[in-house]
């Protein structure tokens, strides 16, 4: 068999108990239960926590498993909970962008610091906010370019394809003939879906969107866009918008749906496959006779190093070669310019010869594995795979009886293939993230998004503006777009 990536024991961390019934709700919806773990084994007491935020600065919630939780405390925590819900709803962000739209270029503004579009009225309380003005309908058909990439790296990184990427996708899934995308934290792509669709009378594909972000319900009706927790399968917009995901998944006059989810990479695996599987067997019953046991058919995008982790939950997935490439992340690139190739990837439940690689970037398809592969991954004749999972050629070892990394080597002592340069028998001790040894996930530098990799997105969509002031907007908009009770009032107090 080929090598699986990540066979490294996993260090001391927090493992997911998963989403369990009666758990109690921060303003994320419910909490997950969590565990410490060593060596596999759970220690101490088991708590909730926060499903979305992993940093306790962007959501506090805690509370032991087996804690009584006052009255006081719990009408204290509802009300809490309703308060740090967003300003407008999902509906009243509809009808705003129905007069949005209605009124001429030279009245059209958005406020960066609030991450909002404004009717005229409330240009007033935004005057000294950075605003920009004459918005186009263009800038509104491509809200993930007007909105900031958030980079919160805790909590909701967003890193945006790179329109390489994007493009390829699109054209995938179409000519595998699909007709209906669910794009599960995929803003770009949904984006590109839609334009597409307004623009082309002969493109019929539609595209339903599923994302925290609730900045984009103010581009979207409740049929393109739901307010939703991946991590805990949670619809803010409770029954109703729930109903409007199952009517999307409804495969009406043949229309074939997949869908595309590229969650944040910080972890919590078993958490998102537990939701993806709610969201397959909403597919599933939609359909009476119940598609005779086939799996909704889905493309997961993640880094490759997580790929035991994910057959863990989905054994019917196969990782694909092709490299995502970001346009804000200087990690995740493709490789062909010189910059580093990205360890980003497709995991699928759909045939792997079906996926049809680029030939022009460098794949090639193997006649043997029966899929395209990356151009330096050399078909193993002992493994009888093509074994490289980062793109580079990998070289087999007879004592590990695997394909591993070319910069690896057998070290007796350990009796397996490592790095040179390694302490031996302490070298498993490493970031769950990337294997590195010297920090913990959280702190994992290839998931981080660097400065300077964000800068030409930036300097694409203000040229003119002030870089210090832009970072302060920024950052209050990062803190205040997913959940934006506070910013009214905080512009109150300072007037
Ligand atoms: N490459 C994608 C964006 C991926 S970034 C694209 O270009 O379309 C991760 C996305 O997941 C972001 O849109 C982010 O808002 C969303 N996200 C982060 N945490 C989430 C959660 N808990 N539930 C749902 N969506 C989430
Ligand atoms: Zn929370
Ligand atoms: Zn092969
Ligand atoms: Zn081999
Ligand atoms: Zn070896």
């Amino acid at each position: 068999m080929a090598a699986a990536g990540s066979e490294r024991p996993r260090p001391a961390e927090l493992a997911v108990l998963g989403p369990v019934p009666g758990a109690p709700c921060c303003p994320h919806g419910p909490a997950l239960l969590f565990v410490k773990t060593s060596q596999g084994k759970e220690e101490g007491r088991r708590f909730y926590a926060c499903s979305a935020c992993r940093d306790r600065k962007d959501c506090n919630f805690f509370q032991w498993e087996d804690e009584k939780v006052s009255e006081a405390r719990l009408a204290a925590r509802e009300e809490y909970n309703r308060s740090h819900q967003p300003s407008f709803t999902h509906r009243q962000n509809v009808d705003r962008y129905k007069n949005f739209v209605w009124l001429p270029s030279s009245k059209r503004r958005f406020c960066q610091e609030c991450q909002q579009l404004l009717l005229p009225a409330e240009w007033e309380k935004h005057s000294d906010h950075q605003l920009l003005c004459g918005i186009t309908t263009a800038q509104l058909k491509s809200p993930s370019q007007l909105l900031y990439p958030l980079e919160n790296k805790k909590t909701n990184a967003q890193y945006l394809f790179a329109d390489r990427s994007c493009q390829f996708l699109l054209n995938l899934l179409t000519g595998l003939g699909f007709r209906r995308v669910l794009s599960v934290g995929t803003p770009r792509l949904h984006e590109m879906i839609q334009s597409k669709a307004s623009q082309e009378e002969e493109f019929s594909v539609r595209s339903l969107l599923l994302d925290i972000d609730f900045r984009y319900s103010q581009f979207y009706t409740e049929d393109e866009f739901c307010h939703y927790n991946m991590f805990n399968h949670h619809f803010f917009g409770g029954e109703t918008a729930h109903e409007a995901c199952r009517k999307f998944l409804y495969e009406e006059n043949g229309e074939r749906v997949i869908m595309v989810t590229d969650p944040p990479f910080g972890g919590l695996v078993e958490a998102l496959a537990s939701s993806f599987k709610k969201l397959m067997a909403m597919w599933r019953e939609t359909e009476e006779e119940g598609h005779d046991n086939r799996e909704m058919p889905m493309f997961w995008i993640f880094p490759y190093f997580f790929e035991s982790r994910i057959l863990d939950f989905f054994p019917s997935f196969r990782m694909m070669d092709y490299q995502v490439d970001y346009d804000n992340h200087a990690l995740y690139k493709h490789g062909k310019t010189g910059r580093r190739q990205s360890p980003v990837r497709i995991f699928t439940n759909l045939t792997p010869s079906m996926i049809v690689l680029p030939e022009e970037e460098g794949y090639r398809f193997c006649t043997v594995c029966q899929r395209y592969v990356s151009s330096g991954n050399q078909h193993c004749e002992i493994c009888n795979s093509c074994t490289s999972k980062d793109g580079r050629q990998w070289k087999h070892c007879v004592l590990c009886k695997k394909c591993v990394k070319p910069s690896w080597f057998h070290c007796d002592k350990c009796s397996c293939c490592t790095l040179q340069k390694h302490s031996c028998e302490k070298s498993n001790v490493g970031c769950f993230v990337c294997g590195k040894a010297g920090h913990k996930r959280s702190a994992c530098p290839s998931l981080s998004c660097s400065r300077a990799a964000c800068q030409p997105v930036k300097k694409k969509r203000q040229k003119t503006r002030s870089r210090v002031k832009m970072e302060i907007c920024k950052r209050l908009a990062m803190k205040h777009v997913i959940f934006s009770k506070r910013k009214v009032k905080n512009k109150k107090k300072k007037t």
